[in-house]
């Protein structure tokens, strides 16, 4: 019984499930949270990517996935508008 109500209060907070979903398309798991807004709001990468081509990337954030993909698009993003000469 302890378990249980125990698994129950884990499904009902916010920011400690990690397998959050996307607030902004609701479908895709998140890849990092943005800690600029409270609560601080989970992102996928996919649309965390199109706010850096958008030129408003989410700098201020917490990686959920151990990979940390996001990093990479933000370098990558950089590099894209600095050609190496
Ligand atoms: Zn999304």
């Amino acid at each position: 019984m302890g378990l249980h109500l125990l698994r129950l209060h884990l499904g009902l907070t916010p920011g400690e499930d990690p397998m959050a979903k996307c607030a902004q398309c609701q479908a895709t798991e998140a890849v990092i949270e943005d800690l600029d807004v409270q609560p601080p709001a989970p992102w996928c990468l996919g649309c965390a990517t199109a706010l850096v081509r958008a030129g408003d990337p989410v700098v201020n954030y917490l990686p959920l996935d151990g990979r940390n993909e996001y990093a990479r698009v933000l370098a990558g993003g950089s590099t894209a508008v600095l050609p190496f000469r």
